[in-house]
């Protein structure tokens, strides 16, 4: 059995039902990729999310959703003395909001015994992560968690780091700056979005975005750019442009770098090659911009005919 590892935070989400109403639900950035790259990858491959969570109900009550998608759990920890962050929704003359509890998170320990970080990375075929995963750990953590990655890779292991910024996150920017690139010295793929790394870096084509993590030593870059062109870097076939599924209107742009993420990896484990590993994801998060929420119910005929 081959195995696809995503690791990173879940956290409840409390979002708007009404009349100060709430429901509640799960998210992710790297639980939103381990979603899609299981309704992608066949059944020799497993799927599995590496975390660290509560011994509580709500901890547990996650446990069951993932598995409920076909996920694996094992690499979950629990912990007695803490539980899962949470974030609320609130909508305000039609824009949304977000509150954020999750400075205690249990995630937070994902990197505070390496060992138990090694044993769930051993056999990993495939390992992502994000610049989220990277930035709710203290800077001691950092540093654990890309060492394991680091020989999780020379093991054998494809490393995949999707940037996700988020600047509230991380203490400052330069901070910022040197985790990412940090990320992308133990990564053999990386994805970054070019807005983002226009606004950190002030990069004002994708090719400088593509020079700056070759230098960190990836194998594969490609730079999303939202309806944009899609610049996909690789070691052995150099810059392929490709252009996204033009689309009317765009619903919820929730997950659609996750999905694509979930889309080119899976294209990749898969033996594809690039250009298809970009039609696959591309199509993945077309549907995903086209439907509301982080996790759509995908039409596999559709992106099938897309990616052949
Ligand atoms: P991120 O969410 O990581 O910033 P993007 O917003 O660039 O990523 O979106 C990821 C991918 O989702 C794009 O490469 C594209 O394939 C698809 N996508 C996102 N927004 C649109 C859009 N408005 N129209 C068509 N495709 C889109």
């Amino acid at each position: 059995m081959k195995r696809f590892l995503t690791l990173g935070e879940c956290m409840v989400e409390l979002a708007p039902a009404g009349d100060q109403l709430y429901r509640r639900g799960f998210a992710g950035d790297t639980f939103n990729t381990a979603y899609y790259a299981r309704r992608l990858l066949p059944q020799d491959w497993a799927v599995g999310y590496c975390t660290v969570a509560g011994q509580d109900a709500v901890s547990d009550d996650m446990l069951d959703l993932m598995r409920g998608h076909g996920i694996e759990t094992r690499s979950i920890r629990q912990v007695a003395d803490r539980t899962l962050g949470l974030y609320m929704i609130q909508l305000k003359d039609g824009e949304r909001s977000f509150s954020y509890w999750r400075g205690q998170s249990a995630a937070k320990l994902l990197a505070d015994d390496p060992d138990w970080l090694r044993a769930q990375l051993d056999g990993a075929d495939v390992a992502q992560f994000s610049g989220i995963s990277l930035a709710i750990l203290p800077p001691e953590g950092r540093e654990a968690f890309c060492e394991a990655l680091s020989r999780a890779r020379a093991n054998g292991t494809h490393v995949a780091f999707d940037t996700n910024l988020r600047p509230q996150l991380w203490e400052d920017e330069a901070t910022m700056r040197a985790g990412l690139r940090m990320g992308a010295e133990v990564s053999d793929t990386v994805l970054p979005s070019f807005d983002e790394e226009q606004g950190l870096f002030g990069d004002t084509a994708p090719a400088e975005t593509i020079a700056r993590y070759r230098d960190c030593g990836a194998k594969t870059i490609a730079v999303k750019d939202g309806a944009g062109t899609l610049t996909v870097w690789d070691h052995g076939e150099g810059t392929q442009e490709f252009q996204p599924v033009k689309i009317d209107p765009v619903i919820d742009t929730t997950a659609a770098g996750d999905s694509f993420g979930a889309g080119f990896l899976a294209g990749l484990a898969m033996e594809r090659g690039i250009a298809e590993a970009a039609h696959l994801a591309m199509a993945v998060a077309a549907q995903v911009v086209q439907a509301r929420g982080a996790l759509v119910d995908l039409d596999m005929t559709d992106i099938e005919g897309a990616a052949s």
